[in-house]
């Protein structure tokens, strides 16, 4: 996957993409990431990447002649066929009014081979962007960052362990926090990990040596080698966490008549609780 990020801040990038399995990708080239620097499309001797809003109000907008004129240097596919969905490519502006990022986005922006990720700053990027320039507006989530940057970094981060070969282990991406069912599907494997997927809940609790720590043991199923027993735990704990953390995620999830039961118990028990 090729990725292109458009920035007026190009030395943010130093650093979040030089880590771990990003690093690797990047090394093996999995994944092939230009940063490009919107002070180096401006024409005007202080390099003005940036003006004050019509209609007035508050701070600056990020101007678009650069970010149209970078982006015409990198080849990329035209906006009809990228919105028609014929070209495996993408461009996208990171905003806080954008489509909120969450894992299956990450999985369809995983299956492309090209992606420009336009980062705003101040106020925004001038609207002439997403409306003939980009394709799609993408927000990491429900608050408001300084810049896009951060965003960026994220989205390569979560886009780049689903290419297949990032992740050492591919099973581990498919049994995560998020993952739907239908991915999981497709994961091979024996042992009680590979039957434990998450199924749209949140993922379920790890546990590492030592089994005891400071007088806390760890849960005695896990140690007990009953891949079943394990499964069951597992599931059952995913569950207990999803209820807890994030409920609304239970509306989506894919829960089997085991499922529903473990979590009827689960219920039940935090009723008696509370
Ligand atoms: N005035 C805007 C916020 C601008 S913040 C508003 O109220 O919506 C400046 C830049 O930070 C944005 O242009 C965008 O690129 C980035 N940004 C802010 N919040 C973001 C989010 N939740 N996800 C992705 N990018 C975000």
């Amino acid at each position: 996957m090729k990725v292109d990020i458009l920035t007026i801040f190009p030395d943010f990038f130093r650093g979040p993409l030089d880590y771990g399995i990003l690093r690797r990708a990047r090394e093996t080239g999995l994944v092939e990431i230009s940063i490009h620097d919107l002070r180096g499309f401006t024409r005007d001797k202080h390099r003005t990447v940036d003006d004050r809003p019509f209609g007035g109000g508050e701070g600056m907008v990020l101007k678009p002649e650069p970010i149209f004129e970078c982006i015409e240097t990198l080849n990329v596919a035209p906006r009809a066929e990228r919105i028609a969905r014929r070209s495996k490519q993408s461009v996208i502006v990171l905003s806080a009014q954008g489509k909120r990022l969450e894992q299956a986005l990450v999985q369809d922006l995983a299956a492309l081979d090209r992606l420009v990720l336009i980062c705003g700053r101040y106020e925004g990027v001038d609207e002439r962007v997403s409306e003939h320039l980009a394709d799609r507006e993408i927000s990491i989530g429900d608050y408001v960052l300084s810049g896009g940057e951060l965003g960026a970094a994220v989205m390569v981060d979560t886009i780049t362990r689903l290419i297949p070969g990032a992740v050492g282990n591919e099973a581990s991406t498919r049994q995560e926090s998020f993952t739907s069912r239908a991915e999981d599907e497709e994961a091979t494997g024996e042992g009680p990990s590979s039957t434990c997927a998450s199924g749209g809940l949140l993922d379920y609790p790890h546990y590492t040596r030592p089994a005891e720590f400071r007088g806390l043991a760890v849960p005695k199923v896990l140690v007990n080698g009953n891949h079943d027993e394990i499964r069951r735990w597992r599931r059952r704990t995913a569950l207990e966490k999803t209820l807890r953390n994030r409920p609304d995620l239970l509306d989506w999830a894919a829960l089997s008549e085991e499922d529903r039961k473990l979590l009827a118990e689960v219920e039940k028990q935090q009723t008696t609780i509370g």
